[in-house]
């Protein structure tokens, strides 16, 4: 994939040309930089504007690229079913009615004799599904 132009107009550009003194002891190297390319000679230092390299933009400017993600019709209706499922999460009570025990949590025995405080089994499946469902929904959406 390339970098479109709309893509490109909106990364910062590098100065055209910039040139530096630097104090400390030089170098002596050549580097290409996200969007500019700067040779070293001592404490000189010359860089000049390079075309921007893609995985650097897209590394340091992720904003640029949400909207070359379009989702297809499909992904569209697995996004909207995860956030009717999180919106189901978020107002119902969901349980399974039996403890990891084993026994049912209407009629669990009393903490104390059973050595544990009763939990439903359904409280940590659906809190990874919550957090799976949330997961999803941002990396469809290009937020992750
Ligand atoms: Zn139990």
């Amino acid at each position: 994939m390339t970098l479109t132009r709309a893509q490109k107009s909106k990364l910062p550009k590098a100065n055209l040309l910039n040139v530096r003194w630097w104090s400390t002891r030089g170098i002596v190297a050549k580097f290409r930089l996200a969007n500019a390319m700067a040779i070293h000679i001592g404490r000189l230092e010359v860089s000049w504007r390079m075309p921007w390299l893609e995985r650097s933009a897209r590394a340091l400017h992720p904003e640029l690229f949400h909207e070359d993600r379009a989702m297809s019709p499909c992904e569209r209706e697995l996004v909207d079913a995860l956030k009717a499922f999180l919106n189901v999460a978020a107002h119902c009570e969901i349980k399974s009615g039996v403890c990891g025990c084993g026994e049912d949590m209407g009629s669990h025995s009393d903490p104390y004799s059973a050595g544990h405080s009763p939990t439903d089994m359904a409280d940590q499946v659906v809190s990874k599904a919550i957090a799976d469902a949330e997961a999803a929904i941002a990396k469809a959406e290009g937020r992750s």
